[in-house]
């Protein structure tokens, strides 16, 4: 097989800053250890995250121009109604400015005290809106799901089982819906397989329960499905999209992610009196229900990102080279959860740096060894960013979407096989201030 190129040429560059180590040290102390509170130009390779910080398209950019910035009802908001309906196949598209917000307005309508929200794996923000409302939110995901080296093609399956005890436990009345969040964000990037979303929906039906996407990266999971999954390789990306939609009452996304655009999001609803509530709130803290927070030239370039998106040559291209990444760690010897993610590669960092225990935050530390010796940024999703709730201890590399060339991620290689080399010098971390939530974007540490 030939080398999988980027199925793109660059038009426009933005220089890179280069900086020294002695500089870095600095900058890391500056920061308290935390690579949210450091300024983005002294990262070299930023691999922070892969939300809103893709490369657009020359379409795209044209689309900035066409955009209609009329208050009520502007063509940008119809074309980016119409390609998500479309996709989707829901009537109700509802623009927000990102994925957090449409997580804000479906848990202040149906969460709140005494609710139980199962997930595959909550990402940061919608477990943080959920217990916002004073619901709980329970990880269900399989068990195969927690342990790195698992092979399993679906690692982001929900686990029937479990979910099944879990409405005989607490009873239907006390779950408003069951969300499925595909990939599998803060479980390593992995997919749900067309089947367990199926079976998570016969369960929903069994006890009348809405099942919702979190549907982020619906684009790289439909690719995986066709991928791995029996009997799914001849179908088109796009077929499966639409199946596993046609699955949900509802769905939130970022569209920062597959929605290829720096800002945006959408939640789709199926339910009449549940979209006219969420459409009121909307207006109360949004905008109004045709632009939601954006401009809009942010929804013409929605509309032609969600088109993009769907292309099989860039799906392919985003796929092999984040798994490109991933294989060049694991035969270097570095464990990482297996198999690579659909954007992103996580080093097990409890494994990276076994003298460090996980109350010293082994992946924290091992973010500052990789923004001092390198100037990477990356980041910890474990024990900082989860509290008790941690199952691994993790460093993500998020890949963003069309911005680094394969030379830039084979230096990225090479500083984290020297990093590891050197691993017995990395010293552990312990916080010195810390907000009541969401901690890991602001808290400061220091060496122990
Ligand atoms: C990014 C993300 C969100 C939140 O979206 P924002 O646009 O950052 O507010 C929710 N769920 C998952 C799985 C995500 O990856």
């Amino acid at each position: 097989m030939k080398t999988i190129i980027e199925p793109f040429r660059i038009k426009v560059v933005e220089p890179l800053k280069m900086t020294t180590r002695e500089h870095r040290e600095n900058v890391l102390r500056d920061a308290g250890f935390n690579v949210f509170l450091m300024p983005a130009e002294d990262v070299l390779i930023d691999l922070l995250t892969d939300s809103g910080t893709g490369a657009m398209s020359s379409e795209q950019w044209a689309a900035i121009m066409r955009g209609d910035e009329s208050y009520a009802g502007a063509r940008s908001y119809y074309r980016f109604e119409s390609r998500l309906q479309q996709i989707t196949g829901f009537e109700h598209i509802i623009p927000t400015h990102q994925g957090r917000a449409s997580e804000r307005i479906l848990f202040e309508l149906v969460g709140g005290p005494d609710k139980v929200i199962p997930n595959n794996n909550h990402f940061d923000t919608t477990r943080a809106n959920v217990e916002h409302s004073g619901a709980v939110a329970l990880d269900l995901v399989i068990d195969e799901g927690a342990n790195p080296r698992s092979r399993h093609p679906f690692k982001g399956n929900l686990d029937i089982d479990k979910l099944e005890r879990l409405f005989k436990d607490v009873g239907p009345e006390r779950i408003p819906l069951v969300m499925v969040t595909i990939t599998n964000n803060s479980g390593g990037g992995q997919p749900v397989s067309l089947e367990n979303l199926k079976a998570v929906r016969k369960v929903c039906d069994q006890y009348k329960t809405p099942m919702f996407l979190d549907a982020c990266r619906f684009a790289e999971n439909a690719f995986f499905i066709k991928e791995r999954e029996e009997g799914q390789s001849d179908r088109s990306v796009e077929s499966i999209v639409r199946e596993m939609f046609d699955l949900a009452d509802g769905a939130t996304i970022s569209a920062k992610k597959d929605g290829l655009v720096n800002i945006g999001g959408v939640l789709l609803l199926r339910d009449e009196s549940l979209y006219q509530n969420a459409r009121n709130l909307l207006i109360l803290t949004e905008g109004f229900s045709t632009y939601g927070g954006l401009a809009g030239r942010d929804l013409d370039a929605m509309a032609q990102g969600f088109e993009e998106v769907l292309h099989e040559d860039y799906l392919n291209y985003r796929i092999r080279s984040t798994e490109y990444l991933g294989k060049k760690l694991l035969e270097s010897g570095i464990q990482i959860v297996e198999p690579p993610g659909g954007h992103a590669v996580y080093i097990d960092a409890a494994e990276f740096c076994p003298h460090i225990p996980s109350a010293q935050f082994p992946g924290q530390a091992l973010v500052a060894a990789l923004y001092r010796h390198g100037g990477i940024r990356a980041v910890e999703i474990g024990s900082v960013m989860f509290g008790e709730h941690a199952k691994m201890e993790l460093v993500r590399l998020a890949i963003p979407r069309r911005v680094y060339t394969q030379s830039q991620i084979d230096y990225v290689i090479e500083v984290i096989q020297e990093v590891h080399a050197k691993r017995d010098e990395i010293r552990g971390l312990k916080i010195v201030e810390a907000p009541p939530v969401l901690r890991h974007f602001t808290a400061r540490f220091a060496e122990v």
